[in-house]
């Protein structure tokens, strides 16, 4: 089975409503290939989910930024997984090293949460990807390969699941990974599920690279035979998205 290429555009915590109305207004004039060629998923702030899933064309699909760990309940502050489904939102996007670093998010609770997202139905990003300290002791793939394992312990299966890997120096900084070193992960992590989960799961499971794609350094990522696709910060809030969403072509 082919691996679908995927688009997913974090917004983060960025935009008002004029702003959101505007990038959606980008959005739905853009002409982009089939969704039969590219899955695009675009992930709002919480609060704008309902409004944008009213106004989005149909053939891109929204991703929440984050949920809780387990059943909604006595947790203020939280969003549940049940609510998403509740609201018709398919995606969301767990692990985030914003939230790893900034909340304290440990590789097991980010499991925990896959596999919760998951039991629900809701389909999940899992974002990996190793800190400038990390890289430059030479524990890159250690470190994605317990971050992966961590996730993989908790869930059986990974139709559901896009691993989206994300060098956090890469995230934000302008300083994208070549795709000669993007590329090099993905692979390393595709041998790891490999031989952790199975022939099958490593053939058809995406994944993708985050960390400061934009429209001039897409293609060339997105030849490369291991990234199936992107997850794009800052640049998914400009029109340059629509180029990254056509970077196949
Ligand atoms: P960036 O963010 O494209 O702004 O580097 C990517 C991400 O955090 O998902």
């Amino acid at each position: 089975m082919a691996r679908k290429f995927f688009i997913g555009g974090n917004w983060k915590c960025n935009g008002t409503l004029e702003e959101v109305k505007k990038i959606v207004t980008m959005l739905n004039e853009a002409e982009v290939p089939s969704e039969n060629v590219v899955e695009v998923v675009v992930s709002p702030p919480f609060v704008f989910l309902p409004l944008v899933e009213s106004l989005l064309r149909p053939d891109f699909q929204l991703a929440a930024q984050n949920c809780w760990v387990r059943k909604g309940g006595a947790f203020t502050g939280e969003i549940s997984a049940e609510m998403l489904v509740n609201l018709g939102i398919p995606w969301v996007i767990i692990g985030h090293s914003e939230r790893r670093s900034l909340l304290n998010e440990s590789n097991e609770f980010v499991g925990d949460k896959v596999a919760y997202a998951l039991s629900v139905g809701l389909k999940v990003i899992a974002c990996i990807g190793e800190t400038l300290q990390q890289r430059e002791s030479g524990s890159t793939m250690a470190v994605v390969a317990a971050q992966t394992k961590a996730i993989a312990d908790k869930v059986s299966n990974w139709a559901n699941v896009v691993l989206a890997y994300e060098p956090v120096w890469a995230i934000g900084t302008g300083k994208v990974a070549t795709p000669r070193q993007a590329q090099e992960v993905h692979l390393e992590l595709r041998k790891w599920l490999h031989d952790s989960v199975g022939a099958e799961v490593a053939a058809t499971t995406r994944i993708i690279y985050g960390g400061s794609v934009n429209g001039a350094n897409c293609k060339e990522l997105a030849a490369q035979p291991d990234i199936d696709g992107f997850l794009v910060g800052g640049a998914s809030l400009k029109p340059e998205f629509v180029d990254i969403i056509r970077s196949l072509t």
